[in-house]
């Protein structure tokens, strides 16, 4: 067990004194840089946030430490996490992992299967300080009586600790007629609901989004879509997206994950593409370290591409730009523990968000959480739900893993450690590799 590097005073009111915020996520400051400052928690919420806090409290002294909010995490898999040891991945590819994911889910995904291995993914996420997670739910057929209501129950026994949303994953065509509309029912059965589906350049793209965008509608749903998650020049689905957004003229939020290809289209393409996801008012979602791992690879041959989408170009076009997970220890991508830091930190290296950081601290914390129609954050008001890291800058901050981290929820450090691999032992079938 790692013990956090500082300790918190006892009680219920005490004061952080001389910690260092990203500017970005205060209300006030600097756009790009750090904010000293000093940070009064009462009853587990912060009660006065500023230089020179003067109080009759217990004070804990940072000296400079990073004191972040808690990390919003809004594109993962909690259904498909860790089942890697009896489903690797044998070549890396989209198609291989496609193949072993399914194969998994109807040979394992029962619901005790999909608990424990939900169970242990948000154990992680809490001890990495991470306060919100949405998840897609694989749903076909069947499956879906099974994994959204083992979802809600999971929702329920995590209330108060990782807020959960979920978004339906299917493809297009499993929307039409009385299967989609029990699709669509059931997500608008559940609190935090959203409809989600795989959008790819094919025939018929836009006649399967107007029937999802009408179910949206009729059900009252927002729209979370993995969008071009591929490197195809020609794929034309986040334009699709945005067009049938606006010919819908849809009220709702659509967030659309991944959209790698816009990465590879031709300049004239992607301004067009980018200015018509400005217009529609999409959000975008990059998950850059399954980019990573997932595109542009080929056996024998070393990658060219980083596969992220173009990242500064939505932002300088006003495009809501977050940052998550997506898979952790399954076929799209061996790795990652659903932390958030680790996010930020190798998006930082894989899209060159540095130099300045700027106002990229908020896609793994402000920008998620409103998303999300949640708060949270660092206002006068909001809940003690905060990260301090022993790294007084970012440089700091990203040269080592902070393991080390102090994790306070609700004003109380929480003292969770992320549970052993060794716990899941039993659910592996004896197929390490
Ligand atoms: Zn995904």
């Amino acid at each position: 067990m790692i013990t956090p590097f500082l300790d918190l005073p006892p009680g219920d009111t005490w004061l952080l004194r001389g910690g260092q915020v990203p500017s970005c996520l205060l209300d006030h400051g600097d756009r790009d840089g750090l904010a000293r400052l000093d940070l009064l928690v009462q009853d587990g919420r912060l009660a006065g946030i500023g230089a020179g806090i003067a109080a009759d409290v217990p004070v804990l002294e940072l000296d400079g430490a990073l004191v972040w909010p808690a990390f919003q995490d809004v594109h993962t898999h909690l259904d498909k996490g860790q089942i890697w040891p009896r489903a690797p991945n044998p070549d890396g590819s989209f198609g291989a992992a496609l193949a072993a994911a399914g194969a998994d889910r109807s040979a394992h995904w029962t619901r005790d299967d999909m608990e424990a291995r939900m169970e242990f993914a948000l154990r992680s996420a809490y001890a990495h300080g991470t306060s919100a997670i949405r998840t897609h739910l694989d749903t076909f057929g069947d499956h879906r009586t099974v994994v959204w209501p083992l979802f809600r129950a999971v929702q329920a026994r995590w209330r108060g600790r990782i807020a959960l949303q979920a978004v339906s994953l299917c493809l297009l065509d499993q929307l039409a007629g009385a299967a989609g509309d029990a699709i669509a029912a059931e997500v608008a059965a559940t609190e935090g609901g959203v409809l989600g589906g795989l959008v790819v350049h094919e025939p018929g793209l836009p006649e399967r989004l107007d029937r999802l965008f009408a179910l949206a509608a009729a059900h009252g749903l927002e729209l979370d879509l993995h969008v071009d998650e591929n490197g195809v020049a020609a794929g034309t689905g986040l334009e699709q997206v945005a067009r049938a957004a606006l010919r819908h003229r849809f009220r709702g939020r659509v967030l659309c994950g991944h959209c790698c290809s816009l990465a590879v289209q031709p300049p004239p393409r992607r301004r067009e593409t980018i200015a018509l996801v400005a217009e529609a008012g999409l959000g975008v979602v990059s998950l850059p370290m399954c980019n990573l791992y997932l595109q542009d690879r080929r056996v024998g041959r070393t990658p060219r591409w980083r596969g992220v989408t173009l990242l500064h170009e939505l932002v300088a076009a006003g495009v809501p730009v977050m940052l998550a997970s997506d898979n952790t220890r399954d076929p799209f991508h061996a790795y990652g523990d659903l932390d958030m830091l680790e996010v930020f930190g190798h998006s930082a290296r894989i899209g060159h968000l540095d130099h300045p950081f700027a106002d990229w601290p908020r896609a793994v914390t402000a920008t998620p959480a409103g998303w999300m129609g949640r708060g949270g954050g660092l206002a006068v008001g909001d809940a003690a739900d905060l990260v301090v890291f022993d790294a007084r800058s970012l440089n700091e901050l990203l040269s080592r893993p902070q393991a080390d981290r102090l994790v306070i929820r609700g004003g109380r450090a929480t003292g969770a450690v992320p549970p052993r691999y060794r716990e899941l032992d039993g659910l592996q079938s004896g197929c390490w590799t």
